[in-house]
C-alpha cells in the first residue's frame, strides 16, 4: 500500500464549500473504482491550492488508464469549481499495510474482509494477497461500488459482533456468518458476477464461531450442499473449509481454535 498526496490548484476563485463538494466528488469515485482505500482522507487547505491524503494499492493505481468514467467525469467537474486535474506525488510505502496481488492471472480469487482490513476485500485465490479491484473489469455501473458497500457492511457487522456490547452483536454475527442473510446473498451475487467477468472459480467466506465442540465442528458439512468440505490443512492457514462445487469457505468456529 502506497501513501499519495493529491494536489488540487486553484486556477480561479472559488468557494471553500464548492472546492470541498468537487475534492469529494473525485475521492468517492477513486474509492468506488478501489483506486484508493480506506474511508477517512484528510483534506488541507494550502495558499491556493489543497492537498488530500490518500493510500493506494498500487505505486501507479492512479494512473489516468485506471480511471471509471465516473472517475473522469468528477475530474472534468473540478473546473466548475474552479480547481485543476489533481496532481500525484508519491509519499512512500506504508509500512503497516500488506502489498498487492502481483498475479497476471490468479486461477481463482477469495471474497473475504475483517474489521481491521483495510484493503482489497478480493483475495488472489494462488497466494492470498488483495486484488486491486480495477484490474478486473468493473462490476456495475463502470465500477466497483456494489463491492466497497458490501465490505463496508460485513466490517460494521463484524466490529459490532466483536465488540459484543450491544444486542445487535446477534444480528449482525448471523449476517457474516449465515449463508441465507442479506449480506452473504449481497456477497453471493457479486460472487456470481466477478465468476462471471473473470471466468475463474470466485470462493465466498462464511465467518463461524459457537457450536459444541470441536468434533461436531470439525464433522461440519457444506451449509449449501450438504457435502464434506473439511480440508486435511487449512488454505492459507485461515480456511478450514472449502467446498470447490459451491465455491464457499469457512474457518473452523473461533472457540476451538
Ligand atoms: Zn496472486
Ligand atoms: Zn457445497
Amino acid at each position: 500500500m502506497f501513501v499519495a498526496d493529491l494536489t488540487f490548484d486553484c486556477y480561479q476563485d472559488t468557494t471553500l464549500d464548492s472546492a470541498e463538494a468537487a475534492i469529494n466528488r473525485v475521492v468517492n469515485a477513486l474509492r468506488f473504482n478501489g483506486q484508493i482505500i480506506g474511508d477517512e482522507f484528510p483534506t488541507v487547505l494550502k495558499e491556493g491550492y489543497f492537498i488530500t491524503r490518500v493510500m493506494c494499492p498500487e505505486q501507479d493505481a492512479l494512473h489516468p488508464l485506471n480511471h471509471s468514467p465516473f472517475v473522469k467525469h468528477s475530474i472534468k467537474l473540478l473546473q466548475e469549481a474552479g480547481l485543476l486535474a489533481p496532481k500525484v506525488k508519491i509519499i512512500g510505502q506504508d509500512i503497516h499495510a500488506n502489498g498487492a496481488d502481483a498475479c497476471k492471472a490468479p486461477n481463482s480469487y477469495i471474497l473475504y474482509t475483517t474489521y481491521v482490513h483495510t484493503c482489497s476485500p478480493l483475495y488472489c485465490g494462488d497466494d492470498f494477497l488483495p486484488v486491486p479491484l480495477y484490474r478486473i473489469p468493473a462490476i456495475a455501473n463502470g465500477d466497483y461500488k456494489a463491492l466497497i458497500k458490501w465490505q463496508e457492511d460485513w466490517q460494521a457487522c463484524d466490529q459490532i459482533q466483536i465488540n459484543g456490547a450491544t444486542r445487535c452483536e446477534f444480528a449482525a454475527l448471523s449476517e457474516i456468518s449465515n449463508l441465507d442473510s442479506d449480506l452473504s446473498r449481497r456477497g453471493l451475487d457479486l460472487t456470481k458476477r466477478i465468476r462471471f467477468l473473470t471466468g475463474k472459480p470466485v470462493y465466498y467466506y462464511l465467518y463461524r464461531v459457537g457450536g459444541e465442540d470441536l468434533a461436531t465442528e470439525q464433522a461440519r458439512k457444506c451449509p449449501s450442499c450438504g457435502g464434506d468440505w473439511l480440508l486435511p490443512e487449512p488454505w492459507f492457514g485461515l480456511f478450514d473449509f472449502r467446498c470447490d462445487s459451491c465455491e464457499l469457505v469457512s474457518n473452523l468456529s473461533w472457540d476451538f481454535q
